[in-house]
């Protein structure tokens, strides 16, 4: 067939990746279960209190029995699956302070995955649920406090991925992370975040699930498509560099690098192009991609308004982190003592769990950390050429080096929208001149496919040369 010139020329210049359907995140996706998911959240909130200053000694009651219960499930269904889980736990004490009445061992579940890729091992993917709660008062350890959705939703999903993917082959390393003390002032992914940074860990994305428990609104309205995401990764790095000018100017390293940051964000109008924005960006292109029903709303801001959770203490470091929660919280049902006030029924019960919601959540966690943690690392020094004023887009970076390497995938899309608009495939080529798209008017971002089509994140063009 004799194609008409300008379409032969398309093709000739879009070598195209195929489109092939990873294997292994298929079968991650097709083991997690609501039922597992269930038993899961029903157990944790049969602990009674799992509040972090509340018991430890019973086997029954309280938080130390549900951590060691957390370690034990994990570690079965690792030698169910002959996986390669090692799982542990990580331990400190926290001396009395603000929400901690006396000095209180705080202690993380931490079940790792290592890559299989000795090049790629050093790359870390972290994904969290705490497994502490609270009842109405946050220093009441004493009275039962289920938290079935705040956040045995969390924990579950967490232990539910563990267990999908202990025996399945990744080139990056897989961080699942249960944590205790959020209600406390996120004392446990604060530890975490804290020995990662010090032992400079390569932690390339975080995310906290917590409160993904319900579709069902105090409005009353069922939303069960979808879940919220929330990414901001610029906010941080103000915050860090205006404490640092308050404290001893230029003793922060984290300060010195978001310096630099922002003064590039400020040159190239990168201000939704942060690791973090990219990050979440991927997520929801890997979740969507498997899970087409089920979207990921992307918010930019860092949490709910003026809120937190266990992504800041990492995202106050520099690493990339995102928070996971339910469309619209009912809060009759979070932080509330168990009681009845007229029609309302008050408190974090199993009942108002739905766990098929839960289930999508956690594919939608799993489709994109496993497809992460099997792709190439990101390229590198993606360079916008500004040698000539042009109207056209000249793009560069630095070669992968990973065996599967497919090629690369050059995404943009106009400055006001949150995601890719449009691409195109450029083989294994390490530059592209995009003609008649002006970077002017696009933010254009490089990422990098496996040949089981699995997407690095996306690397911003935002470095001038
Ligand atoms: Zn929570």
């Amino acid at each position: 067939m004799k194609l008409p010139r300008l379409a032969a020329l398309l093709i000739a210049a879009a070598p195209m990746i195929a489109l092939a359907d990873d294997a292994v995140v298929r079968t991650v996706l097709d083991r997690i279960r609501a039922q597992d998911i269930e038993a899961h959240v029903r157990t944790l909130a049969a602990f009674g209190t799992r509040h972090t200053m509340s018991e430890t000694a019973s086997d029954t009651r309280g938080i130390g029995a549900a951590r060691r219960w957390i370690k034990r499930e994990l570690e079965a269904c690792n030698a169910a699956r002959k996986g390669r889980l090692k799982v542990r736990f990580q331990s400190h004490v926290e001396p009395a302070g603000r929400r901690i009445d006396k000095a209180t061992e705080i202690v993380n579940v931490v079940a790792t995955l290592p890559g299989l890729d000795p090049a790629a091992r050093a790359r870390i993917f972290v994904v969290s649920g705490h497994y502490d709660s609270r009842a109405s008062d946050v220093m009441d350890a004493r009275s039962d406090a289920p938290g079935a959705n705040d956040d045995a939703s969390g924990t579950a999903a967490v232990m539910a991925m563990a267990c999908a993917m202990a025996d399945q082959p990744t080139d990056a390393t897989l961080v699942f992370l249960a944590v205790a003390g959020e209600e406390q002032g996120l004392l446990g992914a604060d530890r975490f975040a804290r020995d990662a940074a010090a032992a400079g860990e390569r932690i390339e994305g975080m995310i906290t699930n917590d409160i993904i428990g319900s579709p069902l609104g105090d409005d009353g309205v069922r939303r069960e498509q979808t879940v919220r995401l929330f990414a901001d990764g610029l906010t941080p790095m103000i915050k860090r560099v205006l404490a640092d000018q308050r404290n001893q100017p230029g003793e922060d390293k984290f300060a010195l690098a978001a310096r630099e940051a922002l003064t590039r964000i400020a040159l190239t109008g990168g201000e939704h192009d942060t690791p973090t924005h990219q990050f979440a960006r991927a997520i929801k292109r890997s979740a969507e991609r498997w899970q087409p029903d089920f979207t990921v709303q992307l918010v930019a801001r860092r949490d709910r308004f003026l809120r937190g959770g266990d992504h800041l203490p990492f995202l106050e470091r520099g690493f990339a982190a995102v928070r996971f929660t339910e469309p619209v919280e009912d809060f009759r049902h979070q932080h509330q003592d168990l009681r009845t006030e007229g029609d309302h029924a008050f408190g974090d019960l199993p009942e108002y769990v739905d766990f098929e919601y839960v289930a999508r959540v956690t594919r939608a966690n799993a489709a994109a950390l496993t497809s992460l943690a099997r792709a190439p690392a990101a390229p590198q020094q993606v360079v916008m050429d500004t040698a000539a004023l042009s109207n056209d887009t000249a793009l560069s970076w630095a070669a992968n080096t990973e065996a599967d390497l497919a090629g690369y995938r050059v995404v943009w899309r106009e400055t006001t929208s949150a995601v890719w608009q449009a691409q195109r495939e450029v083989g294994r080529d390490t530059r592209v001149t995009l003609k008649g798209l002006s970077k002017d008017n696009y933010q254009f971002g490089v990422i990098a496919v496996d040949r089981d089509g699995n997407e690095s994140i996306a690397s911003f063009a935002g470095v001038a040369r």
